[in-house]
């Protein structure tokens, strides 16, 4: 029997680990820019608790980690992604 190995990704904000499927990925892309959930490249994650993804810093601690600067298109999607957690 295989079994999958969960990979154990740390939340930017709470700083505890999960396995990345509970976790939303955010990619700084090579050649696509800042992606979510796809992309290759830098990537942080947001566990999918509302204290850490309505986190007021957290698009602060998302440019750090990523070390660029977000698009204003970028936290437009962010935020509808975010949205649908809350359903
Ligand atoms: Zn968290």
């Amino acid at each position: 029997m295989i079994q999958k190995t969960p990979v154990i990704r740390k939340c930017i904000s709470c700083k505890k680990k999960f396995d990345r499927v509970n976790l939303l990925k955010i990619t700084k892309d090579h050649k696509q820019g800042i992606m979510l959930k796809n992309g290759m490249g830098r990537s942080a994650y947001i566990c999918k608790s509302k204290k850490c993804y309505e986190d007021s810093k957290i698009k602060k601690k998302l440019q750090k980690a990523l070390k660029t600067f977000l698009e204003p298109e970028f936290i437009y999607i962010f935020e509808k992604e975010i949205e649908s957690y809350n359903q």
